[in-house]
């Protein structure tokens, strides 16, 4: 199970078993938690919105969610996302617990 964390870099030093995101990811996250587009979240990145898109379908898959919104609201239910804050900020968990509501 330790060999797992080789494989995925950006888990930084946490090795529980939940899926984890990468910092990369919750950037493309934080803007689509403020409401952007893919086309806006791109130009903010300065990437492709295919880049963007990417992102967010594997991030969808992930989470086992099936909207952007329901993304946002399990990533602060999650402790991603710190309650509270505006612009949406990373608290720098990258660990995600799944809802499991379907
Ligand atoms: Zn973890």
């Amino acid at each position: 199970m330790a060999a797992i964390g080789d494989l995925l870099p950006d888990r930084d030093s946490c090795c529980c078993d939940l899926p984890h995101l990468t910092r990369r990811q919750v950037e493309v996250l934080r803007y689509v938690a403020m409401g952007l587009s893919n086309t806006e979240v791109a130009a903010r990145l300065q990437v492709s919105a295919r880049t963007v898109d990417h992102h967010v379908a594997v991030m969808l898959r992930m989470c086992a969610v099936r909207s952007r919104t329901e993304l946002v609201g399990l990533c602060y239910a999650a402790g991603v996302l710190v309650p509270g804050r505006w612009p949406p900020e990373g608290s720098g968990r990258l660990c995600i617990r799944l809802g499991g509501t379907s």
